[in-house]
């Protein structure tokens, strides 16, 4: 498998896996179509949308504004998990608007019990495919490259949530 060095820019301050972001993985793969979709999506420049991860200096507009983002700023933080406030009312509504974020508290907990990188591993693992070892976006339920369905461990856990919302992968 696969597995690479993990990747602090791509572990957000809030707990989501940057590295299973759909537009995250459309900008690597430089995926015109996905990134023009995900720009309307988002009333914005095929520019403006891609996204290096939470900690990188090329941020998607959605994210460049991003409240924890900031707040962790202020309060000298690395993860909201380390803040005297966690889990303050902002991050507990956050975690309730997408289904992609279910899991935003467990990684949060697990960050503090075992380290970012630690944790960064695991998530890898979770949202690789099982069968072709492609990461997969959250939304990717079926693997865009084998066909495997569920794709991967994340989505075979919440396939129910996350076909719900459908967002493009
Ligand atoms: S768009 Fe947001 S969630 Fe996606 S990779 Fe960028 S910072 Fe992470
Ligand atoms: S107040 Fe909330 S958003 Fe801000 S750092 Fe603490 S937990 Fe995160
Ligand atoms: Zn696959």
């Amino acid at each position: 498998m696969d597995i690479k060095t993990p990747n602090f820019q791509t572990s957000a301050i809030c707990g989501l896996f940057c590295s299973s972001c759909m537009i995250y993985l459309a900008t690597q793969k430089n995926d015109m179509i996905k990134l023009q979709y995900f720009a309307e999506k988002l009333n914005t420049s095929v520019d403006q949308v891609r996204c290096n991860g939470c900690r990188s200096d090329v941020l998607t507009t959605y994210c460049k504004n991003c409240y924890m983002k900031k707040c962790s700023s202020e309060k000298k933080v690395s993860f909201c998990s380390e803040c005297d406030e966690y889990p303050c009312n902002y991050l507990i509504e956050f975690q309730k608007q997408m289904p992609h974020r279910v899991e935003l508290f467990d990684s949060l907990s697990r960050i503090k019990e075992v380290g970012w990188e630690q944790w960064f591993r695991e998530n890898e693992e979770r949202v690789t495919c099982t069968q072709c070892h492609q990461i997969c976006s959250w939304y990717e339920t079926i693997c865009s490259k084998c066909g495997n369905t569920p794709s991967s461990p994340f989505v075979a856990d919440h396939i129910d949530i996350l076909n719900i919302k459908k967002v493009r992968n």
